[in-house]
C-alpha cells in the first residue's frame, strides 16, 4: 500500500505502559480526508488504561492519545466543510459505519463498528491501527470538527474527550436545567469540566471527592457550590436525597450504593468511568427509589460540535497543565497518582517534528 506523511509519535510497546519515540505513516489521504498539524493533545485516563492493558484489549505498540486539536494543513478534493488554515478537533473516535441505526441516527458513536482514535483497526482504510500522540494526523471530515474561535486551544484539547463525555449525557438526561442538582463523583479530567458545564448551565454542584486537598479549588476556582468526601459518611448521609442526577467519573473501583442515596427518587446516575473491575448494583440501592443506573459513551460528533459551540460562548476551558512530549511518562505516573489538576495536555507542535 502507498505511504502517506512520516509522523513522528510515542508508543508503549508493553504492559509497563511506558512510551518511547515512535515513527510511522499516516495513510495516503482520500477523497474526503483532511490532514491536521497536531498543536495539543490531551492526556485522558482511558490512555492510561489502554496502554496499560487495563481492559485487555492493547494491541502493541498503542500510540494513545484522542483529544486533539490542530490546524488543518491540506484537505481532499471531496472535502466540503473544511479548508486550510482551519482550527479543528478529533476526538475519541475517526471512523463508524454510517449505515447501522445508531449513525443514521447521528449517534456514532454508539456504532459498533466505531473506529477508536487510537488503538483501533480501520478497516475501511486497509486495516491500518489507529494512532494518537503524533504531529501529524489524517481522518474523514466527518469526524472532524470546528473550534470556535476565542477558546485557547490548549484549554480546549480535553474538552475532545472529557468534556463531550460529560456534556453527552448531561444534555441527555436533563441535567442541563437551572436550579437541578447534580452531582460529579470524582474530581479529574471529566469531573472538572462537569463542574464547570453544571454551573453554565446554571445548576447546583455538589462534588463527592477522595481528595480533601481539592475542596478549596472546587469552590473557589471551579465554581462547585458544595464538596462531600465519599469516605465520611456524616457528610454522605447528610446530603441523602437531596440530587436530581449524579456522573459518575470515577476511573477505579468503588462502592456505588453511597451514591446512590443520594438522588432523590427517580433521580438517574450516569456512569461514565470506567474501572477494569466491577462495580456492585444492590437492588436495594435503586429499586425502592425508582432510580436509574445508565451508562454513556463519549458523544456523536455533533454533541461534540454542540459542547464545543457552548464552551465558546461560555468561555469554558479545562485547567491544564501544558507539558512537552518527553515529560509524558512522567505525567502517566502522576496521573496514575490523582496527581494532576486536572489534565495534562502534550505541546505536540513544540515537541515533534512538525510533519504536516
Ligand atoms: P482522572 O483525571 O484520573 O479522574 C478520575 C478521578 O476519579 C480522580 O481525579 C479521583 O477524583 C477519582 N478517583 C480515582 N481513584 C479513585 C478511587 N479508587 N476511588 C474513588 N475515586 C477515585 O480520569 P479521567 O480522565 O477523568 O477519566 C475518568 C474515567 O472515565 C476513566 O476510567 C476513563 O477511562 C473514563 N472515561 C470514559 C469515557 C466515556 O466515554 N465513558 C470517556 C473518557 C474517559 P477525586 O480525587 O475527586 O476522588
Ligand atoms: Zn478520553
Amino acid at each position: 500500500m502507498a505511504e502517506g506523511k512520516e509522523a513522528h509519535g510515542w508508543a508503549a510497546r508493553d504492559v509497563s505502559g511506558h512510551l518511547s519515540p515512535y515513527h510511522f505513516s499516516r495513510r495516503v489521504p482520500k477523497d474526503d480526508d483532511v490532514t491536521i498539524k497536531v498543536l495539543y493533545c490531551g492526556i485522558c485516563h482511558t490512555d492510561l488504561h489502554i496502554i496499560k492493558n487495563d481492559w485487555g484489549n492493547a494491541m502493541y505498540p498503542v500510540v494513545p492519545g484522542h483529544e486533539i486539536v490542530g490546524v488543518v494543513t491540506g484537505v481532499s478534493g471531496g472535502v466540503t466543510r473544511f479548508k486550510a488554515g482551519d482550527t479543528v478537533g478529533v476526538g475519541y473516535f475517526v471512523g463508524s459505519c454510517r449505515s447501522c441505526d445508531s449513525c443514521g441516527k447521528g449517534n456514532e458513536n454508539y456504532c459498533a463498528g466505531v473506529v477508536p482514535t487510537s488503538n483501533g483497526v480501520d478497516h475501511a482504510h486497509g486495516g491500518v491501527p489507529t494512532r494518537g500522540f503524533s504531529d501529524v494526523i489524517v481522518v474523514n471530515e466527518h469526524y472532524v470538527v470546528r473550534v470556535p474561535d476565542g477558546l485557547a486551544l490548549d484549554r480546549t484539547a480535553p474538552l475532545l474527550c472529557a468534556g463531550v463525555t460529560v456534556y453527552s449525557p448531561m444534555m441527555r438526561h436533563g441535567l442541563n436545567e437551572p436550579g437541578k442538582h447534580l452531582g460529579v463523583v470524582g474530581l479529574g479530567g471529566l469531573g472538572h469540566v462537569a463542574v464547570k458545564f453544571g454551573k453554565a448551565f446554571g445548576m447546583k454542584v455538589t462534588v463527592i471527592s477522595t481528595s480533601a486537598s481539592k475542596r478549596q479549588e472546587a469552590i473557589e476556582n471551579l465554581g462547585a457550590d458544595e464538596f462531600l468526601i465519599s469516605r465520611d459518611p456524616e457528610q454522605m448521609k447528610a446530603a441523602t436525597g437531596t440530587m436530581d442526577g449524579i456522573i459518575d467519573t470515577v476511573s477505579a473501583w468503588h462502592p456505588i450504593t453511597p451514591l446512590l442515596a443520594l438522588l432523590k427518587p427517580l433521580g438517574e446516575m450516569v456512569i461514565v468511568g470506567g474501572p477494569s473491575k466491577p462495580l456492585e448494583l444492590p437492588a436495594y440501592a435503586f429499586v425502592p427509589g425508582g432510580k436509574g443506573v445508565v451508562g454513556s459513551n463519549v458523544g456523536s460528533v455533533g454533541d461534540c460540535q454542540a459542547m464545543l459551540e457552548f464552551a465558546g460562548k461560555h468561555g469554558i476551558g479545562a485547567e491544564v497543565e501544558v507539558i512537552k512530549m518527553d515529560y509524558v511518562n512522567t505525567a502517566i505516573e502522576r496521573l496514575e497518582k490523582n496527581d494532576v489538576r486536572y489534565r495534562f495536555v502534550i505541546d505536540v507542535a513544540g515537541s515533534l517534528g512538525s510533519a504536516a
